[in-house]
């Protein structure tokens, strides 16, 4: 179990182990989104940097399916020909 204090000085424990609501990894760590949410979600992120999509941003059975792959698969590899208008 780990401790985290968010910024309204409320402290939560939680399981760093626990599957994130959104891509079904360990949480690893709180993110501002909340104890049940990682810090790559919360930023809109898989854990090798590629950001999701807008489909898979409202269906997170996507992402689940999608994070374990994307661990073991650097980003410059994942683009897919997709260009990202930023
Ligand atoms: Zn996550």
């Amino acid at each position: 179990m780990k401790k985290v204090t968010y910024p309204s000085g409320k402290t939560y424990e939680y399981d760093e182990n626990a599957p994130c609501i959104i891509c079904g990894l360990p949480v690893v760590e709180a993110s501002m989104g909340g104890t049940v949410i990682c810090p790559w979600c919360d930023c809109g992120n898989y854990r090798n940097g590629t950001k999701f999509t807008l489909e898979e941003e409202v269906n997170h059975d996507l992402i689940k399916k999608r994070a374990r792959e994307k661990l073991d698969r650097p980003a410059n590899n994942d683009t897919m020909g997709v260009k990202d208008g930023g």
